[in-house]
C-alpha cells in the first residue's frame, strides 16, 4: 500500500509559487486544488517534494508514451546537446528524417512543418485552409479542444446551459466578438446535423476541424459521423483537418486516420510524436502545404504565401526527440501492449463499480482511459457527461492520489510503455480500496 505520508512541503512551496506564477500552474487545464509539487520522475512514477510517490497516468497530459526517463531518448538528446545542437536558425541535418517519418506514418502527411505545440499546429492548419479556400469561417465540434488560440477556444466544454448551435459559449475571457462569429460549433457525432449545416453554409466555410477522439471526454467519433464529414467537405471543397495532437502516434503509428481508414486533408500533430519534448506539427497534402513555402529572395517578398514561423520550430532537440520516438514506435511495436493495459483498467473500473454498487461507465480507447460516475451506457456526446457525478469524481480522484495513483482529475489517464503489469495491478488494487471506502 502506498498511502501518502504528508503534503506539508508541497503546500508551502505552492503558496510561494502562487506569488509569482498565477494559480501556481502553467496551464489552467492542469489546475486542481490538491496539486502536489513534483521534484523528479522515473519510469511511470513521479516523486513529490514530500517524497510521496505516484504511479503517473497523466503522462505529461499524453506525450510521455515511453514514460519519464526513457534511456534511448535521453541518450539521443544528450548526444545532440554535446554536438551543440540547440538552435541553428538554418536548415539542419536533423530535419529531414523526422519529417520523412511523419510522412511515412501519417496518411495525409505528404509534407510537414514542425511547431512547438499542438496549439500552433491547429492555428497553422486553419490559416492554411483559409488561404487555400479564400473563405473565413471554420466549423468545430462541441466538446473538442484544439489549443489556446482564439478561434478554437469556443465550445470546448459541455455546460449545463443547452448549447445554441452554431454559436455556443466561449471558454475564456478576452475572445473578440468577431472571432466568435467566424467559428461555427456543431454537435459532435451528429452526422445529419453536420451534413445539413455544412451543405447550407459551404460557401463561407474554409475548414472543418475534427478531433477523432474527444480528448477531454474520451468520446470516440462514430465512423458514420467521420465518413459523413469527410464526404461533405470533399463535395464542397472545404478543407478537412483532423486534430490528432492526442491520437497521433498514440492510437497507432498512423493515428486515427489509420484506425478509421479515413484520410483528412490536413492534420495537426503533437504530444506522443516526440515522447515528451515540446512539439507540434501540421502536415497534409502537398498541394496545400506548398503554399507555406517562401518564394523569392526573402520570406516577406510574397503575401500569397501562408506565413508560418517560430524561433524554435524544428529545433534540433525536438527533431532528435521526434526521430527517436517514431523510430522506437516502429521498432518496438508497443501499441498492442499499452492498449491492452488501458483495456485492463477500463474493464477493472467497470467490474469494480458493479461490485461496489457504484453507478458509472467508462470511456476512452486503446491507451486512453476515462470514466464517469452517475451515468451509464456508452457516451457518445459531451452533453451526456454534464449529468455525471462530479462530486464523487473529485472525491475519488483525491483518495486515489492519497493511494499514490495520479490520474488527470478530468477524469482521464494515459498509459505508457513504462507502465508494467505490476503497476496496473497496484492501480486496480488502489481503485478497489477507494471504492470500498466511499
Ligand atoms: N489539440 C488537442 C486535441 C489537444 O488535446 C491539445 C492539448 O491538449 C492541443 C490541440 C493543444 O496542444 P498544446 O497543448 O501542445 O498546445
Amino acid at each position: 500500500m502506498n498511502i501518502q505520508k504528508q503534503k506539508s512541503q508541497s503546500t508551502q512551496e505552492l503558496l510561494r509559487l502562487k506569488t509569482v506564477v498565477p494559480g501556481g500552474i502553467d496551464a489552467n487545464a492542469k489546475y486542481f486544488a490538491e496539486m502536489p509539487m513534483a521534484k523528479r520522475a522515473y519510469g511511470c512514477r513521479i516523486l513529490d517534494i514530500d517524497d510521496n510517490e505516484y504511479i503517473d497516468y497523466c503522462c505529461g497530459y499524453g506525450p510521455l508514451i515511453f514514460g519519464h526517463d526513457d534511456p534511448e531518448l535521453i541518450e539521443a538528446l544528450s548526444e545532440n546537446l554535446k554536438r551543440g545542437g540547440m538552435l541553428y536558425g538554418l536548415p539542419h541535418v536533423e530535419m529531414e528524417e523526422p519529417a520523412s517519418l511523419v510522412s511515412r506514418c501519417v496518411k495525409c502527411a505528404e509534407m510537414v512543418r514542425f511547431t512547438n505545440s499542438g496549439t500552433e499546429a491547429t492555428l497553422s492548419c486553419i490559416r492554411l485552409a483559409r488561404a487555400v479556400t479564400n473563405r473565413n469561417k471554420i466549423v468545430k465540434f462541441y466538446g473538442a479542444y484544439h489549443g489556446t488560440h482564439e478561434s478554437v477556444l469556443i465550445g470546448t466544454r459541455a455546460t449545463e446551459t443547452e448549447p445554441k448551435y452554431p454559436h455556443v459559449g466561449v471558454n475564456s475571457a478576452g475572445i473578440p466578438k468577431g472571432v466568435i462569429q467566424d467559428t461555427f460549433v456543431l454537435p459532435f457525432n451528429d452526422a445529419s446535423f453536420a451534413e445539413k449545416f455544412i451543405n447550407q453554409h459551404a460557401e463561407e466555410i474554409a475548414a472543418v476541424l475534427v478531433e477523432p477522439v474527444l480528448g477531454s471526454y474520451g468520446i470516440v467519433a462514430d465512423r458514420h459521423f467521420l465518413e459523413t464529414v469527410r464526404s461533405v467537405t470533399a463535395r464542397n471543397e472545404i478543407i478537412l483537418i483532423f486534430d490528432e495532437v492526442v491520437t497521433g502516434f498514440r492510437l497507432a503509428l498512423g493515428g486515427a486516420q489509420e484506425v478509421f481508414g479515413i484520410v483528412s486533408d490536413l492534420v495537426a500533430l503533437g504530444k506522443a510524436m516526440s515522447g515528451g519534448f515540446p512539439i507540434g506539427a501540421f502536415a497534409g497534402l502537398r498541394k496545400y502545404m506548398e503554399k507555406v513555402a517562401p518564394t523569392g529572395n526573402l520570406a516577406f517578398d510574397n503575401s500569397n504565401v501562408v506565413y508560418h514561423s517560430g524561433t524554435y520550430n524544428s529545433n534540433p532537440m525536438a527533431m532528435v526527440a521526434v526521430k527517436t520516438a517514431i523510430n522506437r514506435l516502429i521498432k518496438d511495436n508497443i501499441h498492442h501492449v499499452i492498449d491492452a493495459r488501458g483495456k485492463a483498467i477500463r474493464d477493472a473500473l467497470r467490474s469494480l463499480m458493479e461490485r461496489y454498487g457504484i453507478e458509472g461507465t467508462t470511456a476512452g480507447i486503446g491507451s486512453i482511459v476515462q470514466w464517469y460516475f452517475g451515468i451509464t451506457g456508452d457516451i457518445t456526446r459531451p452533453e451526456e457527461v454534464v449529468k455525471s457525478d462530479k462530486g464523487l469524481q473529485n472525491r475519488f480522484h483525491s483518495l486515489l492520489l492519497r493511494e499514490g495513483v495520479f490520474f488527470i482529475p478530468g477524469p482521464r489517464g494515459y498509459i505508457s510503455a513504462a507502465h508494467r503489469e505490476v503497476d496496473i495491478d497496484r492501480t486496480i488494487e488502489a481503485i478497489e480500496r477507494v471504492f470500498r471506502s466511499l
